[in-house]
């Protein structure tokens, strides 16, 4: 650890770093920062940095205020974009209480305990995200609009695509913090994009998504775009979703794969799908966190509904991708980028140890179009429902307490009492929908 320390002083040295951003996340996955200039990394290394946790949403109350930073030096990154004030890294924290235990408000630190939890049943989780964005034109003052580039559709010809040349820029960008890049593409509603790239261990998945949602952002910024992850920005066209694919490695091997079964699934695969499903409700408060998720997860826009599994089918919760061998993994399809992604990760791990520690068995595959299916064939082939709205999975998580333990109490309450102020304001709010409904009508 010394030595990783000491290569970070050196690499901020080489590459002449003037400032260097000390990055977080609050309870909701939003990405927070602290600057510091480069002669305070040393100090930031030896994790001597304090700062003051009662301005940051969803940490402490103000009299146990005081927080430290613990960098991790595996992240540390030079960013490739050169401001005037100078060269700037960035370093992701563990944030830390003053008597040198992790914080239990710190999404990251929960994340690692459910790894951890993992690591002593012999498994690793790797992870990768399917991240989907809009971009919107901004007006003439910046703020963004609903205005998609591409508005026209494919077939008009354009000869310069603001859309695509930012999300080219975006891959640059990426792959120039050390992103491999699978694929990037336009994606099935207007303005709205895909960008893959390559899975990793857990942690190091969820500390790229955070900084693959404040890059895109960044980058759409410059050209004169506003990217959002919100879930469902316009009604009656996809919403944008994060698909998160997972597979457990065990000795070094997949541990998903078994050549003898029939589908060339493993025992554990079967076990970490039923744990999947068995907690699939409660996730949701989770993967898709807010009022606007559940405006996705709706029969027509390629969204899951329905609590099933499928090797082929692409309309149920968690399909499994024909690829076998040490390709075989789980996608999951419910998650929409607007999660936290440390949390997103730590539930959906917990859901899956949860179902090889009790064996669970998952219900058998759906080969069926589940959206052609009556309620009555729904409930004989014991399909469940995705929850409906943010209440229906704030309700499923509160008597969930598997998924709360992933969580801990700290985190549970403070992002729970936080939604139920969303679903209750959001409850009261006359909408656009009622005026356009009841106003001439009544
Ligand atoms: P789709 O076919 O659903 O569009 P993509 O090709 O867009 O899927 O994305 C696949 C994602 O799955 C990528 O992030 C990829 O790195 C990841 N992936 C591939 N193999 C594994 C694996 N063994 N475990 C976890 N994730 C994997
Ligand atoms: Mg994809
Ligand atoms: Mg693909
Ligand atoms: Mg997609
Ligand atoms: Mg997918």
């Amino acid at each position: 650890d010394k030595e990783k320390r000491a290569a970070v002083l050196n690499r901020a040295e080489e590459w002449g770093v003037k400032f260097v951003r000390l990055q977080f996340t609050d309870i909701f996955g939003v990405l927070k920062n602290v600057a510091i200039p480069v002669d305070q990394l040393p100090k930031a290394l030896n994790n001597e940095l304090m700062f003051d946790g009662s301005s940051i949403e969803g940490f402490v109350r103000i009299e146990e205020s005081d927080m430290y930073l613990r960098p991790d030096p595996d992240t540390f990154v030079v960013f490739p974009w050169r401001p005037h004030e100078g060269t700037v890294a960035r370093l992701i924290c563990d944030v830390y209480n003053p008597d040198g235990t992790p914080f239990a408000g710190c999404p990251r630190c929960a994340l690692k305990k459910v790894t951890a939890e993992a690591a002593a049943m012999g498994y690793t989780m790797n992870a990768g995200p399917e991240a989907e964005f809009f971009l919107f034109h901004t007006d003439a003052s910046g703020r963004p609009t609903l205005e998609t580039h591409d508005r026209a559709g494919y077939f008009d010809l354009t000869p310069v695509d603001l859309g695509e040349d930012a999300r080219r820029d975006m891959v640059l960008t990426l792959e120039q913090l050390g992103f491999e890049i699978e694929a990037s593409h336009h994606e099935v509603a207007p303005g709205q994009h895909e960008i893959d790239f390559k899975y990793a261990e857990a942690l190091t998945t969820a500390d790229r998504i955070a900084t693959f949602k404040f890059v895109v952002r960044t980058i759409a910024q410059r050209h004169g775009l506003h990217a959002t992850f919100m879930p469902k920005p316009i009604y009656g066209i996809n919403g944008s979703g994060m698909h998160v694919n997972i597979s457990l490695s065990k000795d070094g091997r997949n541990a998903f794969y078994d050549p003898e079964d029939k589908l060339g699934l493993s025992q554990t695969a079967y076990q970490f799908i039923a744990g999947v499903m068995t907690h699939a409700r409660a996730l949701a408060a989770v993967t898709n966190p807010t009022v606007n998720s559940y405006k996705r997860l709706v029969p027509g826009y390629e969204a899951p509904v329905y609590i099933a599994w499928s090797p082929r089918n692409r309309s149920p919760l968690i399909r499994v991708p024909a690829k076998r061998g040490p390709s075989t993994r789980i996608e999951v399809r419910h998650p929409d980028p607007s999660c936290n992604p440390y949390l997103a990760l730590a539930v959906l791990l917990k859901a899956g140890l949860d179902g090889i520690k009790k064996g669970l068995t998952p219900p058998p595959p759906t080969d069926k179009n589940i959206f052609a299916m009556t309620p009555a064939e729904l409930q004989a082939e014991g399909i469940g429902v995705l929850p409906g709205s943010l209440d229906e999975a704030l309700e499923a998580l509160a008597a969930d307490e598997v998924i709360k333990e992933a969580l801990g109490p700290h985190i549970y309450e403070r992002l729970t009492l936080a939604q139920k102020l969303e679903c209750e304001q959001y409850r009261t709010r006359v909408h656009q929908w009622e005026i356009d409904q009841y106003l001439t009508k009544f």
